[in-house]
């Protein structure tokens, strides 16, 4: 799929405001975006450490994606997301060499990218997303 970096990590957290401090004071870096998205149920604090950001991921319902991540699993890495181009082909091609795909196509995501996700049974056990951001790559 020839990802250009990694695009974002995203971390699974109990509390928002308490690990957004953490990365603010321990780290010095800055969160320059909170943003909610209904419909993974999630609320999202970003930071930028170079050219890859880190995601902070806070359920909003139990039910939810991440809700139910961190009853399974607890607080920690949640995915890692790689920057392809041209999301929609990449995503045939990867289907094609027999890995599980959790979206059969993309869909918005934070931030306004273009996002899917590989299933970690099929990616040892790591939620793996492949993000485009349409914005830059249509430049
Ligand atoms: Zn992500």
């Amino acid at each position: 799929m020839n990802p250009s970096h990694i695009e974002h990590i995203g971390i699974a957290v109990k509390n928002l405001e308490e690990s957004i401090k953490f990365y603010e004071e321990v780290f010095g870096l800055e969160c320059y975006a909170i943003e909610e998205i209904k419909d993974q149920k999630v609320k999202t604090a970003f930071f930028k450490v170079g050219q890859t950001k880190i995601e902070l991921l806070e359920s909003t319902d139990t039910e939810g994606p991440i809700g139910k991540f961190l009853e399974k699993r607890g607080e920690g890495i949640h995915h890692i997301a790689f920057a392809v181009k041209d999301i929609e082909n990449k995503l045939q091609e990867i289907a094609e060499k027999g890995v599980r795909l959790i979206d059969q196509k993309s869909r918005k995501g934070a931030e306004g990218l273009d996002i899917a996700f590989l299933h970690p049974k099929s990616t040892f056990g790591v939620l793996t997303e492949i993000c485009e951001d349409k914005s830059v790559n249509s430049e």
